[in-house]
C-alpha cells in the first residue's frame, strides 16, 4: 500500500492511543456522544431517503456512521487509525451493522470510485490533517454530481481559542488536552472557498452553541461560531 501523504501520523497516534474509549459515553470522547445526535440529524435532514449511499471520511470508533446507517443509510467509513477501526467494526458487529470499514485516506477512495458517493460527512477531522484543501478535493471527486459534502471543524478566532481549546481542554475538561492546535482551526470562509475551487457550492450552515450551565448543546442554523458545519451540493460538472 503507498504510505498515504496527507496525513499527520502524530495525530492518528493520538487516537490510537484513544481508541479504547470511543464507546464510553462517559470517556474521553464523551463530547462527540454528545454532539451526535445534532450533528446527524442535520445530515440526515439534508439527504434524500435510503438507500443512499454515504462516506464518512475520519470516522473514529464510528459515531456518526453508526447513526448514519442505523437510518438506513448505506455507509462506507474510513479512517487511518487502525485501532480506531478496530473498536468501531468491534461495536457495529456487536449491534449487527453493516458498515463498510476501511483503513483508507479519502485520496485513495476519491481514486479509485470517482462520483460514487450520493453524500459523504467529514467531521471534527480537517483540523486533525496536513492539508485540508486536499481532502476537500477528494470528497469533491468522491461525491456524484448533486451529491451532499458535510463538514465540521472549529473555527479558528479568540473566542475558539478561549473556549474549545482553554476552557474545554484545560478549564472544564471536557476534551483531552491537546486535541486541538489552534493554528490548524478552520475559518468558515477559508472552508468555503477551498471547497468552492472544487465545484462545491456552501448551501447551508449551522453551530452547535454549547450552554455551560445546562452542560448542552443546541444547533443553530445559518450560524458559525466556534464549533461549526457547513453543507455542499457538488455542482453539476
Ligand atoms: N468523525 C468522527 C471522529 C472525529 S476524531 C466523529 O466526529 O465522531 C478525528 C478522526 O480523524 C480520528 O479518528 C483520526 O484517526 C482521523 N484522521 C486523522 N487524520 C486522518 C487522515 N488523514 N485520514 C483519515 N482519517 C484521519
Amino acid at each position: 500500500m503507498n504510505r498515504p501523504v496527507n496525513v499527520d501520523h502524530e495525530e492518528v497516534e493520538k487516537f490510537d492511543r484513544l481508541a479504547q474509549t470511543w464507546w464510553d459515553p462517559h470517556g474521553e470522547m464523551r463530547m462527540l456522544h454528545v454532539i451526535n445526535p445534532l450533528r446527524s440529524r442535520f445530515v440526515l435532514q439534508r439527504v434524500s431517503g435510503p438507500p443512499t449511499r454515504v462516506l464518512d471520511v475520519g470516522c473514529g470508533g464510528g459515531i456518526l456512521a453508526e447513526s448514519l446507517a442505523r437510518s438506513g443509510v448505506r455507509v462506507t467509513a474510513i479512517d487511518l487509525s487502525q485501532k480506531a477501526l478496530k473498536a468501531a467494526r468491534r461495536h457495529a458487529e456487536m449491534h449487527g451493522l453493516a458498515i463498510d470499514y476501511r483503513c483508507s485516506s479519502v485520496e485513495q477512495v476519491a481514486q479509485e470510485e470517482a462520483g460514487s458517493y450520493d453524500a459523504v460527512t467529514c467531521m471534527e477531522m480537517l483540523e486533525h490533517v496536513p492539508e485540508p484543501r486536499a481532502v476537500i478535493a477528494a470528497v469533491a471527486r468522491a461525491l456524484r454530481p448533486g451529491g451532499a459534502a458535510f463538514f465540521s471543524t472549529i473555527n479558528r478566532t479568540a473566542k475558539s481559542f478561549l473556549f474549545a481549546i482553554l476552557a474545554g481542554e484545560y478549564v472544564l475538561g471536557l476534551l483531552p488536552r491537546g486535541t486541538h492546535h489552534y493554528q490548524k482551526l478552520i475559518r468558515p470562509e477559508e472552508l468555503r472557498s477551498w471547497a468552492r475551487a472544487q465545484g462545491l457550492e456552501p448551501t447551508g450552515s449551522a453551530s452547535l452553541m454549547y450552554n455551560p450551565l445546562t452542560k448542552r448543546f443546541r444547533l443553530e442554523n445559518d450560524k458559525e461560531d466556534v464549533n461549526y458545519m457547513i453543507f455542499f451540493i457538488k455542482r453539476a460538472a
